[in-house]
């Protein structure tokens, strides 16, 4: 068994399975941990789609960030010779000033990204899977479209290995402390050492970083999605859409088997202390707020699912990723509370976390995702 390397990484999902991709592929001696499987359903990264997007409403500074993460998911299905990003489009709906609209229009202004105004005309001749409600604008970003979540942890957990990477999985890590010159990791198995440890445990961070947690008021919500199938002879959808309603936001995809139409609420969720309690049942509340949307917009639509998927939003305090060095450990950096919408930068984000882990600093502007910003939080 090996117990040491340069970097270890604890959580192989979204981010992990890409950092480690990273630092395996610049010829770093890398060890990956997870309890589970590469692709499995019991953390954040599940439930065969993810939408991706550049004309980013949440803030336009993620932009310079998207732009790098599309390229390294065009390099990870060059090398992987996989079909991972289906760029069909993203159709947002909205009040015009509206969180959605408003910030989508602000990003697309401040860095070029294409955007067009729909009218509601054009948009029923255009999109007639949408009934667009009154006193909604419509915006079509043509760069917009899904990853396919599971596959794309699993080519890079693949790839990190024929780089070079170990991936120890059935093993977690249970604590760890910077030493003088490195950091010492103990597991379920045993003990590891390594200059560096890159931490990317999504609904466990809290756990593991308490420190952290309480600084960024990190929180696990408990988020619920679901398969609505299409009434027959109807129009269905045919690319991602963001909608923003009185009673929350929505986001869902186009339809890919030919009979359902995944489709979930952003807003909302239920706080979770332990994310491996986490209640994996259809409650009647679950399809409450997408039953409503259904009802609104889109007439093709049943508003009972077929099947669902249960999954967990690491929360920040301001609903932005938290990407830094433990201030507990300085040999340890980690990203966490990547807030409902990491996956589509996961490509980015593990490079940023092996330039972190190997050269202290990263070639993204990832300053405006610091702990720092969380100094004078009450
Ligand atoms: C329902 C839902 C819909 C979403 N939709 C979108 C979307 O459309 N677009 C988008 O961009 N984002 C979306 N997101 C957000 C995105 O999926 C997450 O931000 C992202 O997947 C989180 O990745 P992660 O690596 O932090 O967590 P994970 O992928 O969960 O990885 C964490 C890993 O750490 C492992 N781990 C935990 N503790 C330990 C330990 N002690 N030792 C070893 N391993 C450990 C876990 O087993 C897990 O594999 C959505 C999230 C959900 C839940």
């Amino acid at each position: 068994m090996k117990n040491t390397a340069d970097v270890l990484v604890a959580g192989v999902g979204g981010c992990g399975a890409s950092a480690l991709y990273h630092l395996a592929r610049d010829g770093h001696r890398v060890i990956g941990f997870d309890r589970f499987e590469p692709g499995h359903d019991r953390g954040s990264s599940h439930g065969e789609t993810r939408v991706i997007r550049q004309a980013y409403f949440e803030h336009p500074d993620y932009v310079p960030l998207l732009r790098r993460a599309y390229g390294l998911w065009t390099e990870l299905e060059d090398e992987s010779q996989a079909s991972l990003m289906d760029l069909c489009g993203l159709l947002m709906i909205g009040p015009p000033g509206g969180e959605i609209l408003g910030g989508s229009r602000l990003a697309a202004e401040r860095y070029g990204v294409p955007v067009e105004d729909i009218t509601v005309a054009e948009c029923a001749e255009r999109f007639p899977a949408f009934s667009i409600p009154e006193g909604s604008d419509v915006l079509w970003e043509p760069s917009g479209g899904y990853l396919k979540v599971e596959d794309c942890v699993r080519c890079y957990a693949g790839l990190a290995q024929k780089h070079g990477a170990t991936l120890n999985t059935g093993e977690f890590i249970l604590s760890f402390q910077s030493t003088g010159a490195g950091v010492e990791v103990q597991t379920n198995r045993g003990k590891y050492s390594a200059d560096r440890l890159v931490l990317t445990a999504g609904a466990w961070a809290p756990q593991l970083l308490p420190a952290v947690a309480e600084a960024a008021n990190l929180h696990v919500t408990r988020k619920v999605l679901a398969w609505y199938p299409i009434q027959a002879a109807l129009p269905a959808p045919t690319s991602t859409f963001f909608i923003e309603r009185p009673h929350g936001s929505y986001y869902g995809f186009p339809c890919i088997d030919g009979k359902t139409v995944k489709l979930a609420e952003h807003s909302g969720g239920t706080p979770l202390d332990d994310p491996l309690a986490l209640d994996r049942s259809l409650q009647t509340m679950d399809v409450h707020g997408p039953g409503k949307l259904i009802d609104d917009v889109f007439p093709s639509l049943s508003s009972s699912p077929v099947r669902h998927d249960v999954c967990m939003y690491t929360m920040s305090d301001d609903g932005h990723f938290v990407i830094d060095r433990d201030p507990e450990n300085e040999n340890v950096v980690f990203a966490a509370g990547f807030s409902g919408h990491g996956f589509k930068f996961m490509s980015a984000m593990g490079a940023v976390m092996a330039e972190l882990a190997v050269d202290g600093q990263s070639t993204s502007e990832i300053e405006f995702l610091g702990l720092e910003r969380f100094s004078n939080r009450q």
